[in-house]
């Protein structure tokens, strides 16, 4: 049996996460969320009143609060900077607004990529993100680039922060899903694009069992040969 790497990477809210957490489960494998590491360096910089032109401070402030996952009671992954728990805090509006000028950052992605790889270093390991399969993993078994329409996202993260409790309005979401995706596709470094090797599977009107099924199909297939 192989042991894979396997890249998903797609615009904010395609379901990504979600999926990757249920296939790693189902297949004993490590999950990666990649956002939750960029989200949580846009925590820091927001917790220090730190700016685009404060890099030197915000990679300060990840070298002395490094990102770390744990898991919570009910089996659920959980987020720190240092030995702070910011699994709700790096969900919150502010941070997800500022996201994108953090992410656009060379230096932050340059930290960050290499922590990423260092986790991916021996396989079994299903990560997601923007860039994985296009510049953090080059070379993974397996790339999956996950789309769906802005309404059909935006409908998902509505349901899913009213479960966590946080308030949106929804088309105030779908503008700032829309926003993120344009600023995610349009930055200099790594921007968000399918790698030419993905596949391309839009999610639309498909759900989460769906989609599970789509991958994990294509990942035991790579696993079980040879
Ligand atoms: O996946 P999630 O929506 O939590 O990601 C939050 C943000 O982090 C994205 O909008 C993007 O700006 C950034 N990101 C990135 N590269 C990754 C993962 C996330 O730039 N690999």
């Amino acid at each position: 049996m192989k042991s894979i790497r396997i890249a998903i990477d797609g615009p904010a809210s395609s379901g990504k996460s979600t999926v990757a957490k249920i296939i790693a489960k189902n297949i004993g494998y490590t999950y990666l969320d990649t956002g939750a590491m960029y989200r949580s360096a846009t925590y820091l910089a927001l917790k220090n009143n730190l700016t685009e032109n404060n890099v030197a401070e915000i990679l300060k402030a990840l070298a002395e609060n490094p990102v770390s996952f744990g898991r919570a009671e009910d089996g659920s992954q959980t987020v720190f900077v240092g030995d702070k728990e910011v699994t709700l805090d790096i969900r919150q509006n502010d941070v997800t607004n500022n996201v994108s000028w953090v992410a656009a950052i060379p230096e932050v992605r340059e930290e960050l990529v290499k922590q990423q790889r260092r986790i991916a270093k021996n396989g079994a390991i299903i990560m997601d993100g923007r860039d994985i399969g296009t510049v953090v993993l080059p070379d993974a078994e397996l790339k999956i680039f996950l789309i769906a329409s802005v309404e059909e996202r935006a409908e998902r993260r509505f349901k899913e922060n009213k479960e966590k409790g946080i308030e949106t309005d929804f088309e105030t979401l779908k503008r700032e899903i829309a926003e993120r995706d344009y600023k995610d596709s349009h930055r200099e470094v790594s921007p968000l694009k399918a790698a030419e090797d993905a596949i391309t599977f839009d999610t639309t009107g498909v759900d989460i069992d769906g989609v599970v099924k789509f991958i994990q199909e294509k990942a035991e297939k790579i696993i079980d040969m040879d």
